[in-house]
């Protein structure tokens, strides 16, 4: 935010033109050391290019992209014209803002100008005032409104519900989340009594002193009979000041116009609020992303209303990345006011026209051509992130020997090779040509060469994954708004390459920033695209292929590439960057080549000739130390391979220990239809089921039938009756959000309110999910354990809300247990016992969080190795804390799948193990292989050693190896 001061402000100046008050403001510049005196030349030019009036009396000149290496520091100053200079066109300005600016910080202080472009009144007071100090306020924003705040993370569509309080709470707690009330304004909004405004409408609000005024919205899935009316949809407000009076004023004209039902029906929030900020827009509608770098200043969004004005329609403009409604696009002011951003997302929507089509053509071309200012592509910075760890990891020198480096499995395998890095090419090209014909004709001639390539490719293809995707691609390349993209480039005076380039990266920089990754990860076909073309078009070979198998390294790969790859000489592919959807993953499974992706700029580092494991299924990929090394691992790979497929034979039989002590094994699970899978890997039953997937798969909360439905079938997929379910309640917050859920921003999620905290803020979604537990219960052995609870007081408050589910079902009882994954639930172990039927150890956060490493940390994690003396400790302290209460342990955390972990855990009296299918025989095996006395011995060692090395160097019978 640019800070202005009162001395930046000069009530008095007098000037006899544009020119001479143009001066007087870089005077005072230079003098305060804003800019150097060449800024000048730079402000006059830009007013020859546009002028800087804003309108209602106020102009903003500033300099030109050339000149910003004369800005020393960004800064305002602002000079009052009493008589007035006439700025070009007849328009008068009272108010000059000069701004000296390198970058968009301006951009806030034109946002908040629109405020005032907008008031009358407020100008006028600018353009008049004798005080220094209401213009410095009127220029800061203070003299505004506040404007309600309406947001999606604020709607909650189509929820279950059964009396409009339950809206209420709901509404209340969302404002609360998003900190837009205070705990005090949100008991008063609970207790407030909600007004029917008809057809379904009700409306609850309480005043706030908060300058964000807001709006939450809550909508039932059925009509809720209640005894003054019926009710379908809450709109709960914060409000200050006149803040809410224009939705009150569009809820009236809903009203009026009989279409309030409009609200009531619609469940998508985005279209809820278009409802309830505007009249819905019928017209033809394009969306698009701002390209200029500066976002949309002055200069492009005066360009754009003069476009606008020629265009003979209406034309609105909305900022979908921002929070108003749309506005017409023939104020200059009023473009601003949207506050778009590089990268923001616009849509223009054309009424009253003849040609609506050409007029959005018009339009696209314009913005994507920058509205007269420089273009920049749009990068993945503005999208999701599509790679979850790799890419931030810092970058590291080289890879230790025997480093695990993980990665995402995008086509499974395992390869022991040796690595050769696939280089990318680089294109240097000129930007600008004189010879337009010449460079149409190379571009058109290349277009040919490869069209034709792909065509010959595809005639001559047989593997279906294959013809698919080089049929998208032939399809890609025909598309007439991409090629008269690149024409209407070269037409403006730009080679080739260059315009080919520039289109390749806007259509693709704009699929990056889609949230769904599928339709995301396409702006690689673009670059494949892209990529080829520029092979053409610069005269370039294709590195020539190596004869000798080899594991490929590469910073991306293309489904090109890999359509070339010939199984037998490419082993596996390793890159830093890709997802797992991607056409070149498709096409690696199609042709069985294991393919690691997202392993992070490390693997650039990685000389070719080097030795290399990579093992897609478990994720990860390490350097050995030499060929030997890698042969003595082919062996002990063959070694392991028998050992587990010999474990696999004998899954159905128990894990008893040789002296006869048995252990339940069992899975982890994410969905019901996993059941039968994981019981053919033997397990005995599901020791966690993490309902939060089942949350997670609906874009709403499933439904109390949808619900039960889950649990039923997982239990129904139980081959006995006594194969155990246990459902874990819904663990979400920390890593894990969901969506329609409104959450607290919090600095440290996973130290925030998730698990059973989340739970204790929504205890009715609690109660719901409990009854459908009960309602599922007849048809096996449920239980019912709680995430992430870390003090008595949380067990008992949720104990209690679980007793008023169990009350409305008399005769069911549900073994509840907890999980044990904060380190004061293990110390407190003794107290919770008291009051539970059984522990579960998390092992997973329980490491995090004893160990103080973040679990998803892309370089500490590592670290966090939960076979951990101080992790041990804390299981026999749960475990003698049990035992003395007579309740059972099991674990539940990734360690139990480790065949060390299970005989040391079993040492220390854990009953049960739960872990990912694929573990089960290997676990089984190992604990059929050993006596209970060894394990006590090995978990006494254990328990007693210094560090997970020392663990780790320690043979079965407790001894340093
Ligand atoms: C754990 O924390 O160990 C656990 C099993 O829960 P989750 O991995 O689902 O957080
Ligand atoms: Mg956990």
């Amino acid at each position: 935010m640019l800070e202005l001061k009162s001395s930046d402000i000069r009530l008095d100046a007098d000037a006899a033109d544009k020119s001479v008050a143009i001066s007087l403001i870089v005077a005072d510049m230079v003098a305060d050391g804003m800019v150097a005196p060449g800024y000048e030349a730079g402000m006059h030019v830009r007013e020859t290019q546009t002028s800087t009036y804003l309108g209602n009396g106020i102009a903003i000149p500033h300099g030109t992209p050339e000149t910003k290496d004369q800005v020393l520091k960004t800064g305002i100053k602002v000079l009052r014209f009493k008589q007035g200079i006439d700025w070009g066109d007849g328009q008068i300005v009272y108010t000059a803002i000069g701004i000296a600016a390198k970058s968009d910080e301006h951009l806030t202080i034109l946002r908040q100008l629109t405020h005032v472009i907008v008031n009358d009144e407020l100008s006028e007071r600018l353009h008049k005032t004798e005080q220094v100090a209401e213009v410095l306020s009127i220029l800061k924003g203070e003299q505004f409104e506040p404007t309600l705040h309406m947001d999606t993370h604020l709607i909650r569509t189509n929820v279950d519900i059964q009396y409009v309080t339950e809206a209420i709470s709901l509404a209340a707690s969302a404002l609360f989340a998003q900190g837009l009330c205070s705990t005090q304004e949100r008991d008063e909004l609970i207790n407030s009594e909600a007004l029917d405004f008809g057809d379904g409408v009700w409306i609850n609000t309480v005043k706030t002193t908060n300058s964000r005024p807001a709006l939450a919205i809550v909508s039932s899935q059925s009509t809720v009979q209640e005894a003054s009316g019926p009710f379908n949809i809450l709109l709960s407000l914060t409000s200050n000041g006149k803040a809410h009076k224009p939705l009150y004023d569009r809820l009236l004209q809903l009203q009026r116009d009989g279409k309030l039902s409009q609200l009531t029906n619609e469940k998508n929030a985005d279209k809820l609020l278009r409802l309830l900020k505007m009249e819905a827009l019928e017209g033809e509608s394009i969306e698009i992303r701002l390209p200029i770098e500066q976002g949309l200043h002055a200069r492009p969004a005066s360009h754009l209303a003069k476009l606008i004005k020629q265009l003979n329609a209406d034309i609105w403009v909305e900022n979908l990345d921002g929070n108003d409604g749309a506005v017409l696009g023939t104020s200059v002011a009023r473009l601003i006011g949207l506050g778009f951003s590089h990268g923001d997302l616009m849509r223009f929507t054309v009424t009253k026209c003849d040609d609506p089509l050409s007029v959005l053509h018009q339009l696209s071309t314009a913005v994507s051509e920058g509205l007269g200012d420089e273009v920049k592509p749009i990068t993945a910075t503005h999208s999701p992130q599509i790679l979850p760890t790799a890419v931030e990891a810092p970058a590291q020198e080289s890879v230790e020997y025997n480093e695990k480096i993980s990665g995402l499995c995008g086509a499974p395998g395992l390869a022991l090779g040796t690595a050769r890095t696939k280089i990318k090419q680089d294109f240097s090209y000129p930007e600008n040509s004189k010879d337009r014909p010449g460079e149409s004709h190379r571009f058109q001639d290349a277009l040919h060469q490869l069209s034709k390539a792909l065509n010959d490719s595809l005639a001559q293809e047989t593997n279906e994954a294959k013809i698919q995707i080089l049929t998208m691609h032939i399809e890609l390349l025909d598309d007439p708004e991409f090629v008269e993209a690149t024409q209407g480039f070269i037409s403006s005076g730009k080679t080739a390459e260059w315009s080919w380039m520039s289109s390749v990266e806007q259509i693709a920089s704009s699929l990056e920033q889609h949230s769904d990754a599928l339709l995301a990860e396409r702006a690689s076909d673009y670059r494949d695209l892209g990529y080829q073309l520029m092979m053409i078009l610069t005269g370039q070979q294709e590195q020539l292929t190596d004869t000798q198998p080899h594991i490929v390294i590469a910073d991306e790969i293309n489904p090109s590439d890999v359509v070339k790859f010939d199984k037998n000489i490419v082993q596996a592919i390793v890159t830093a960057k890709g997802g797992v959807t991607s056409h070149a993953a498709i096409l690696a499974r199609a042709a069985g080549i294991p393919l690691l992706v997202g392993c992070g700029p490390i693997v650039l580092n990685i000389a070719d000739g080097t030795p290399l494991v990579v093992d897609c299924d478990n994720r990860f990929f390490m350097v050995v130390e030499s060929d030997s090394a890698l042969d003595d691992l082919r062996e002990e790979q063959a070694q392991r391979k028998a050992d587990y497929e010999r474990a696999y034979e004998d899954r159905f039989l128990p894990a008893t220990t040789v002296d006869g002590v048995n252990i339940e094994v069992v899975a982890n699970i994410s969905s019901s239809s996993q059941v039968e899978d994981t019981l053919e890997f033997g397990s005995e039953g599901v020791g966690l089921f993490r309902s939060e997937f089942l949350y997670m798969a609906h874009p709403q909360e499933p439904t109390h039938e949808q619900q039960v439905a889950e649990y039923k079938a997982a239990l129904d997929a139980m081959a006995t009756e006594n194969q155990p379910l246990i459902v874990r309640t819904l663990d979400v917050g920390g890593d894990k959000p969901l969506p329609y859920l409104a959450m607290p921003q919090e600095d440290n999620p996973f130290l925030g309110v998730r698990g059973a905290r989340l739970s204790l803020l929504y205890p009715d979604m609690l109660k719901r999910q409990l009854r459908a537990l009960f309602e599922a219960a007849d048809r096996g052995l449920l239980r019912v354990m709680f995430p992430m609870l870390s003090d008595i007081t949380e067990w008992r408050a949720i104990k209690e809300i679980y007793n008023e589910v169990a009350d409305e079902f008399p005769g069911i009882q549900l073994e509840l247990g907890m999980m044990i994954e904060v380190p004061s639930a293990a110390l407190m172990a003794d107290v919770f016992a008291k009051e539970l039927d059984f522990f579960s150890v998390g092992t997973n956060d329980l490491t995090q969080y004893t160990l103080a490493v973040d679990r998803g940390h892309p370089v500490l994690s590592k670290q966090a190795d939960s076979l951990h003396p101080a992790i041990l400790r804390l299981v026999k302290t749960t475990v003698d804390a049990a035992k003395r209460n007579d309740i059972w342990v099991g674990v539940c955390g990734e360690l139990a799948a480790d065949p060390l972990a299970a005989v040391i855990l079993l040492g220390l009296g854990v009953r049960e193990l739960s872990m990912s299918q694929t573990a089960i025989p290997q676990i089984k095996a190992q604990i059929r292989s050993i006596d209970s006395s060894e394990a006590k011995a090995l978990a006494t060692a254990a328990l007693e050693a210094e560090s997970t090395e020392a663990i780790r160097a320690l043979d079965r019978t407790g001894v340093t190896a």
